[in-house]
């Protein structure tokens, strides 16, 4: 019964939006392939992360432990290509489907299906800071190394982002960029990040120009 249904959902999920089936194994599970060219950058440290005064106040569960925070020096935006979900459902696929040792994403933000409109959840990778698996491609995966990975919860070739998610978008994204000191210019769609392999994500609907000069310089 799960199972007819979490094929089908998988699919949906791998045809439309992000291309999962094409994105990199996290490390954790690559380490088992010998074969595999490892594209692994060094993992940098930020010792001094802007002081909260910068960013004003955000939840306590945006700031990940300070004895493994590392320097992030860009964020990518995906949408989920699917009319619902949440991050534990999203960490369900990514395990069963793909195979991964979890959710790809570091920020899941909901639609108000299966979490609030708006609601900005912290994945695994968030809280212990380790890379990525939402961006494949990019030269030495500079993405999913050092790029923070936001999906917001939708088919945004359909519909576009809620004004709530859009709200909370913005605010964690200023919150990052004010953190780790990256310039607008290094936040980018799943489908212009350089490097990146070719892809929709995130939709056609999300107006990136307009998210842009809403973040400004
Ligand atoms: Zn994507």
């Amino acid at each position: 019964m799960f199972g007819r249904n979490f094929i089908i959902c998988s699919c949906v999920f791998v045809l439309s939006g992000c291309t999962y089936n094409d994105e990199p194994v996290p490390e954790i599970v690559r380490g088992n392939i010998s074969s595999r060219p490892r594209l692994i950058q060094p993992r940098v440290i930020n010792p001094k992360p802007s002081p909260k005064s910068v960013y004003g106040n955000v939840p306590k569960d945006w700031l990940p432990p300070s004895r493994v925070e590392k320097k992030w020096t860009a964020i990518v935006i995906h949408h989920s290509g699917t009319g619902n979900g949440n991050a534990a459902i999203f960490d369900k696929w990514h395990r069963e489907g793909n195979h991964w040792d979890g959710v790809g994403y570091d920020f899941v933000i909901g639609n108000g299906t299966d979490s609030g409109d708006g609601q900005v959840e912290v994945t695994f990778r968030w809280r212990k800071q380790v890379p990525g698996a939402h961006c494949g491609g990019t030269p030495g995966n500079w993405a999913n190394e050092d790029g923070v990975g936001i999906c917001l919860v939708g088919n945004f070739n359909n519909t576009e982002p809620t004004s709530r998610q859009m709200q909370s978008l913005l605010k964690l994204v200023r919150f990052l960029q004010s953190r780790y000191n990256i310039p607008s210019s290094r936040v980018y769609g799943h489908n212009t990040t350089p490097g990146g392999r070719k892809t929709d994500c995130p939709g056609r609907k999300f107006l990136m120009t307009r998210f842009k000069s809403m973040l400004g310089s």
